[in-house]
């Protein structure tokens, strides 16, 4: 019998012991924490992500910023932005919601970030930092999963786990989290993506499944040993008869026929997304402690 991981009331935990930290720094005398999200456009996901994160901020007590751009600004008057939040002593952190229009290189924009304000992770700098195991903002997905993991006390040491995507958010970190000598993680790792020659072959000797590839229902019951541990990040729109909006939200592993073989498994939704935002509330909460950049 599989256990559900619920995002949800690990999520709601890590909320409520941020509230509970926003309000020892106010009763100290402390700034409040702040975070800006700059968002470029009209991208109805990207909109409803930075939506969820702000309504999150109010419920904690963060201080939040919405920085709203159309679509056509160029990627200098992007970068200049970029720079009034980089000098604006009051925020202490700040994302840019990806993706950007394609006439802005998004690398260009991430390495303009400063690294203390990168709450995100996604600067190389922070990125280096987690690869040599220095303290850093762990970028959020991954570090949500990680919480689950260690919030169900799941066994990693010494356990194959097979990352599914490679993506610098998602894959690539999720990867080096899980192969680290530490207490949440210690396993061996494999990391596959799109050219990887018969998946299969490598899900089926998996311990731990993290898929984060973004297409619905690809990881199927075939492809996974009993008893494994499934963690689905996919989150995927499709066409659906059984709601008034006519979609419906499905992960990258076809859950029904999934489940019974796991001994864990995430569902979509109400798995690894709700995380995703509890963690950069985490790291805003770092970066208004100074504790990663002093
Ligand atoms: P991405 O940048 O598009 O990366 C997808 C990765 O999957 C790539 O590395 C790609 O390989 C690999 N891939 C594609 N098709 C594959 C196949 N048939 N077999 C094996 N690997 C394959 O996506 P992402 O940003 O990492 O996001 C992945 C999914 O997670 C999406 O559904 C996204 O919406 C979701 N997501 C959820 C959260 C959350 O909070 N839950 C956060 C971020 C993303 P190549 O590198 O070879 O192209």
């Amino acid at each position: 019998m599989h256990q559900l991981i619920k995002g949800k009331e690990v999520s709601e935990k890590v909320l409520e012991e941020i509230k509970h930290e926003v309000s020892l720094l106010k009763q100290v005398g402390k700034k409040t924490p702040h975070l800006a999200a700059v968002l470029v456009g009209d991208n109805p996901a990207s909109m409803a992500y930075v939506n969820s994160k702000i309504k999150t901020c109010e419920r904690v007590g963060v201080t939040s910023t919405l920085l709203k751009f159309e679509t056509d600004i160029s990627e200098q008057a992007l970068l200049n932005e970029i720079e009034k939040l980089n000098n604006d002593t009051d925020i202490d952190g700040y994302i840019v919601q990806l993706p950007l229009p394609k006439h802005i290189a998004e690398q260009k924009i991430i390495e303009a970030i400063k690294p203390s304000k990168d709450v995100d992770g996604f600067h190389p700098v922070n990125v280096g930092k987690l690869v040599l195991n220095l303290p850093t903002y762990i970028s959020a997905t991954p570090y949500g999963i990680i919480q689950l993991l260690e919030y169900y006390k799941i066994p990693t040491q010494g356990k194959h786990c097979v990352v599914i995507g490679r993506s610098n958010i998602v894959g690539t970190p999720m990867s080096i989290l899980m192969a680290k000598n530490a207490q949440y993680a210690n396993c061996t790792v494999t990391l596959c993506h799109s050219k990887t020659e018969n998946l299969k072959q490598y899900t089926l000797a998996a311990d731990i499944v993290i898929a984060a590839i973004g297409k619905p229902n690809y990881v199927t019951a075939d492809m996974v040993k009993q008893g494994a541990v499934v963690i689905d990040v996919g989150i995927n729109r499709i066409p659906s008869t059984e709601t008034k909006s006519g979609f419906k939200l499905v992960g990258d592993v076809a859950f029904d026929e999934v489940a019974p073989k796991c001994s864990y498994i995430t569902p979509v939704p109400g798995g690894v997304g709700l995380m995703t935002i509890a963690s950069l509330l985490k790291n805003t909460l770092l970066a208004a402690k100074k504790e990663i950049y002093k």
